[in-house]
Order: C-alpha cells, then sequence, then structure tokens
C-alpha cells in the first residue's frame, strides 16, 4: 500500500511541477521540505484522509455522493497546502473504497477493513496531523454549516478550533467544534486527529457550496488556513 501512496505522491509533485517550475529540479518533493522557515520541519506530513470512496458513497442527496465531494474538496485542500510548503499526502485520490488495499486485516466487514487501512496509513506515514474530510447529513433540511469533530486531547481540540473558526468566516456561521467520541479514526490515530464536516448534503444552501468547484476552493482554502493557524501556535 505504501508504495501506491508514493506513487500517488509523486505523481501530484509532478503536476504540482509542471503547473508550476517546469525546470525546477529543486522543486522534487518525495521527502517535501518546508522553505519558509516557519516550515522547515522535513518530516512533517499532513495526510488527508478522504471519507468513502468506491462502493461506499457516504451520505447523499439525489445523485450528488458525499464520496465526490470529499476528494474534490481534498484535491484543492491538497494543491493549498503544497503551495504553502506545507507537505500533504492524500490517501485516496480516486473513486475506489479503501478496503480493497486492505489485505491484512482478516475481517468479512468491508467498513472495518477500510477504517483499519485508514490508520494503518497513518502508522507507515510519519505525520504531524490527520485531516478527514466529511459532508454531514440531517433529516431537518434547515441544518446547516460546518463541524469539526476532535480527540479527547489538547492539541487535536486546538486544531478543531482553528478550522472551525476558519469554515465558521468563509460560511458566515458560528458553530463550535466537538468531541468525536464514537469515532474509530479519531480514537486509533496517535497523531493529532479531526473529522472535518465541512456541510451538510442534505441542506440546499451547503449542497450548493459543495458542489460548485469555486466554493470547494473556499472551503479547501479555510481548511489550510485553520491547519497554518494551529501550526503558528503549536510552534
Ligand atoms: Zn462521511
Amino acid at each position: 500500500m505504501f508504495w501506491k501512496l508514493v506513487l500517488v505522491f509523486i505523481a501530484l509533485s509532478f503536476a504540482v511541477i509542471n503547473s508550476n517550475s517546469p525546470s525546477s529540479a529543486s522543486a522534487w518533493p518525495l521527502l517535501p521540505v518546508g522553505t519558509d522557515q516557519d516550515w522547515a520541519l522535513p518530516s512533517t506530513v499532513v495526510i488527508i484522509d478522504v471519507g468513502h470512496g468506491g462502493i461506499d458513497g457516504g451520505a447523499s442527496s439525489a445523485d450528488i455522493l458525499e464520496k465526490d465531494i470529499n476528494l474534490a474538496v481534498a484535491r484543492k485542500l491538497y494543491f493549498t497546502l503544497r503551495r504553502q510548503n506545507i507537505p500533504t499526502v492524500l490517501n485516496r485520490t480516486g473513486d475506489y473504497a479503501l478496503s480493497e488495499d486492505n489485505r491484512w486485516h482478516i475481517s468479512r466487514s468491508r467498513h472495518r477493513k477500510d477504517l483499519s487501512q485508514r490508520r494503518q496509513l497513518t502508522e507507515e506515514i510519519e505525520s504531524e496531523l490527520l485531516v478527514s474530510l466529511h459532508v454531514n447529513w440531517s433529516k431537518k433540511s434547515s441544518q446547516h454549516g460546518p463541524l469539526v469533530l476532535h480527540q479527547n486531547n489538547g492539541e487535536s481540540s486546538l486544531l478543531a478550533f482553528c478550522i472551525q473558526d476558519a469554515l465558521n468566516r468563509q460560511q458566515n456561521t458560528a458553530f463550535l467544534p466537538r468531541e468525536g467520541k464514537p469515532f474509530y479514526l479519531l480514537n486509533r490515530v496517535q497523531q493529532p486527529a479531526v473529522i472535518v464536516e465541512m456541510g451538510f448534503i442534505s441542506s440546499e444552501r451547503d449542497r450548493k457550496m459543495l458542489t460548485d468547484p469555486h466554493r470547494q476552493q473556499e472551503v479547501a482554502a479555510a481548511i489550510a488556513s485553520g491547519i497554518r493557524q494551529y501550526k503558528w501556535i503549536v510552534h
């Protein structure tokens, strides 16, 4: 699995190099190093956990699926962070289920295999923090806005607060982050991790935002600015 991620990483890095500076060999970022002094931490990597995929569409509204929104924003977040010299990897770059990559967890539950695969990646890649992208759903169509869920520790709470604040400003809301007690990923991942519910697929207002590429970029930029804020406070 790790080689696959490395390939993905190389492929995406090529995309960045080609779009920015085709002749710059020094931009080769297999082990990315921040050029900005604030980010000069060679082993620092943000893992973007792209929620759902493949057979698992996540939440839906008519033919709009959460998995597609998660991937679209994740890609934008990836490039936004990389442009800001923040080393980043995605754990899913296409429409497939991570459970299909899991050949080590003997379980008949696809969901369990999916989750354990996501956790395993956080152990294979040295990283500073994990941001898991999701879209919320409610039977009340009036419910809207971002919600960031955190682990039961100070760093995760701080990361959640920073991202929640940035998303509140982007979406003109005033919600508070919450502890996400029952979530496997938050319970099992060692590094500070948060689940970002970027909005509600069941809300017309949020759905418009989450399916519009330009506004997806605004969501990605807000999450990136929350991550930068967190890093600025922690370091
Ligand atoms: Zn989800």
